[in-house]
This record gives C-alpha cells, sequence and structure tokens, in this order.
C-alpha cells in the first residue's frame, strides 16, 4: 500500500488550506454587502491585475471562452473573414471564430514548444485575413515577436489566448519584456479553478492597452450598452461575479509565487526523466518563460494508451491534452475540406505522443519521484 492514496492532476484543495481564512472573510465580505453583481472587488481586481500585467485595461467577464469571443466582436469583422489559430489547443480558442460567422484557419504547430508555428502561419495568409490567435500552449508563449511582426506586415489584428500562461513573460529580442497577454491587441484569459490563476466556479477577462478597444469590450460585455438602456450594438451578457473577483483578488498576491512553485516541481520531474529515451522532456524556448499550466512529455517510443492505463491503474492520474487535433474534429471538417493550407503533421503526431503528469503548486520531491518511479516502469 503506498501513502500516495488520492493523487490529483491538480491539488487545489491543498492550496486552498493555506488561504482559507482569507477567503472565508472575503467570500463573508461579499454576502454581507449583498452587491453580488458589478460589487467593488470586481473593479478592484481589474486594476491589480492591470498593475500585476502591466497593461492598461482589464475587463472581466463570465469565462475565457467568452473572453475570446468578446475580444473578437470588438474586432468589426466581417462574415467569412479569415482567423488563424493553432490546430493543436483547447476547442474554445476556434468555437468562437465559427460560432460569430468568421472562418477559422488551422495551421499547425512546432514539434518542440507546441505553440503556432511560424512558416505555416505564414503560408496561410490570405487577402482575407484579418485576425491571429496564438495560444501560449501549456504556459509558455507562442513567438509573439515574430507574430506581431507578420500581423503589422499584413494589417491584422492579434488576440492572445493565454488562458494556460497567466504570469508568463515574454523576453523580446532587444530585451525588453512583457507579460503574456499584454502583446497583442487582446488577451484573453481564464480563472476556470484548475487554471494558474483560478476562481472558485467559471471566470475570465480581457486585457488591452487600447482605451477605445476596452470601451468597446465593456460595452459588447454589457448587453451593447454604455449608457443604460441605451443599446449601440448587439451584445452579450457575461461578467466577473463580485464573489469570484473577491477570491482572485486573494490568489493573485500568491499568483507569482504559484507559478514558481510549478517551475519548480517541473524541474524536478525534468531531472527524473531527463535521461529516459523514450520520453521527451518539455521542450523551453528563448523568449519566454514556462509556467507549467500542464506538464507534458512525448512518449516518442512505446504505446500510449497502455502507460496512461497503466497509471490509472495505479491511481496515478495522466490526462492527454489533445487527443484529437482539431483539423480532425467532425464540427471543423466544413473548415478543413477544401482547405490548401490542410496539413498537419506535428499536431497529429503530438495528439498521439502527448500526455500530462500532475502539475499543480503542491508538488513535493517524494511524490514526484513515486510518480517518475512507475511512470518509467510502466513505459
Ligand atoms: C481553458 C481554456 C479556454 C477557455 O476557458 P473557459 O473559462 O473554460 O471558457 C480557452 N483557451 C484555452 C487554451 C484554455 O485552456
Amino acid at each position: 500500500m503506498t501513502k500516495f492514496k488520492n493523487i490529483q492532476m491538480v491539488d487545489l484543495k491543498s492550496q486552498h488550506q493555506k488561504i482559507k481564512p482569507e477567503v472565508d472573510a472575503a467570500i463573508k465580505d461579499v454576502i454581507d454587502s449583498g452587491a453580488f453583481i458589478r460589487g467593488k472587488h470586481v473593479g478592484e481586481f481589474e486594476r491589480e491585475l492591470a498593475r500585476f500585467l502591466g497593461v492598461n485595461h482589464v475587463i472581466g467577464c463570465a469565462n475565457g471562452t467568452d473572453a475570446l469571443q468578446i475580444a473578437l466582436m470588438a474586432l468589426d469583422l466581417k462574415p467569412g473573414d479569415e482567423v488563424i489559430t493553432p490546430d493543436f489547443t483547447f476547442i474554445a480558442t476556434v468555437e468562437v471564430v465559427a460560432l460569430l460567422g468568421f472562418k477559422p484557419i488551422l495551421v499547425d504547430v512546432d514539434i518542440n514548444d507546441f505553440t503556432i508555428d511560424i512558416d505555416s502561419l505564414r503560408a496561410a495568409i490570405t487577402p482575407k485575413t484579418r485576425a491571429i490567435i496564438p495560444v501560449h500552449l501549456f504556459g509558455q508563449c507562442a513567438n509573439m515577436e515574430a507574430i506581431m511582426q507578420i500581423a503589422d506586415e499584413h494589417n491584422l489584428f492579434v488576440v492572445e489566448d493565454t488562458a494556460q500562461a497567466l504570469g508568463s513573460t515574454y523576453t523580446f529580442s532587444d530585451g525588453r519584456k512583457q507579460s503574456a497577454g499584454a502583446i497583442g491587441h487582446f488577451g484573453c484569459t481564464s480563472f476556470f479553478p484548475s487554471k494558474n490563476l483560478g476562481c472558485f466556479g467559471d471566470g475570465g477577462a480581457i486585457f488591452t492597452n487600447d482605451e477605445q478597444l476596452a470601451n468597446e469590450v465593456r460595452s459588447i460585455a454589457n448587453h451593447g450598452m454604455r449608457v443604460r438602456y441605451h443599446h449601440d450594438r448587439i451584445g452579450v451578457n457575461s461578467r466577473l461575479d463580485t464573489i469570484q473577483a473577491a477570491i482572485l483578488r486573494i490568489k493573485l498576491k500568491h499568483l507569482a509565487q504559484y507559478n514558481a512553485a510549478r517551475q519548480q516541481a517541473a524541474s524536478r520531474y525534468d531531472r527524473l526523466f531527463g535521461s529516459i529515451s523514450q520520453l521527451q522532456i518539455p521542450q523551453r524556448v528563448s523568449w519566454s518563460d514556462h509556467i507549467f499550466h500542464q506538464y507534458t512529455l512525448r512518449l516518442l517510443d512505446g504505446n500510449r494508451q497502455k502507460l496512461v492505463d497503466t497509471l490509472k491503474g495505479l491511481n496515478i492520474p495522466a490526462m492527454v491534452y489533445y487527443p484529437i487535433p482539431l483539423h480532425r474534429q467532425k464540427a471543423f471538417q466544413p473548415f478543413v475540406a477544401g482547405s490548401k493550407v490542410a496539413n498537419y503533421p506535428n499536431s497529429l503526431l503530438l495528439s498521439r505522443q502527448v500526455f500530462s503528469l500532475p502539475m499543480h503548486t503542491e508538488l513535493n520531491t517524494e511524490l514526484q519521484e513515486y510518480i517518475a518511479e512507475h511512470v518509467i516502469k510502466s513505459l
């Protein structure tokens, strides 16, 4: 029998124990105030997150998918306009493009860092291209310097999907540093509980340095209204609840330390797996730090399904993000059929090789050694 009975992909309970009194007090404060919608914590959190990221405007909303949708709505695109996204990402990134009547153009990713491949991105640009949505997958930024240069050349909008990389820092070739999500026209994030900054339910936010775009987003998220009951455009209802904002204010103070704990855990995994020839540990890029929303290995040689099943039998969770690339998803066939750029060798290979191990702020050497020992034995 092992002492590790209940290993989690993400151990939110232990993390919560350490801040419980503060969180309980904050929730009570909201309940006592009765201001559940647009209470003072929402504005305070938006300002505090803006300061943390070094961005001019943060607008809270109901979840990360809404954040992406609202950002795209603010760009004034027309039906049929093309929006480029990576093929290897969570569905939300691409879903909102299609939902709004734009045309998602899926492109392949880099085999080493899993983010959008720059050559494939260039090859996918047409006169109809209007925007790019790079995804900072698993906690590491896409090559934003190259992406912003391409966007400049072709007059494109850039909406960063930073749901998995909040608090990651990007370093430009001249040494300038900026937060993930603060580089493009918009950054979009999610506060889903398991994200690096998670609340106790759903939540999301949009960032921008452009005041006009910020005003547009605030209006869209509030029924297309700036002055009460004057609706200037078709909007949606998407709000960050006051209780979630109050919780996020507390957790934001710990985010840098949470991300550092994930990085330490990743280094420990690296040491344990670095010399195993069947496995490839996560590759780091020069332009971004990696804050390990996921610790994702490639099984270069072996049967992944068998590995994941064996680990499951030992009560060690291992997850596959993502098992089916978007170009193989039924819902996206209409966008892939007949596309000239529909060639995804890397995305397809990754979908067959990757698996992610428990990654959170509460891991320790003993537990990771236990996990690694069994992963290696099960190869
Ligand atoms: C989680 C996530 C989203 C969506 O966030 P929700 O809050 O669940 O809507 C979007 N993109 C990526 C890459 C994500 O990981």
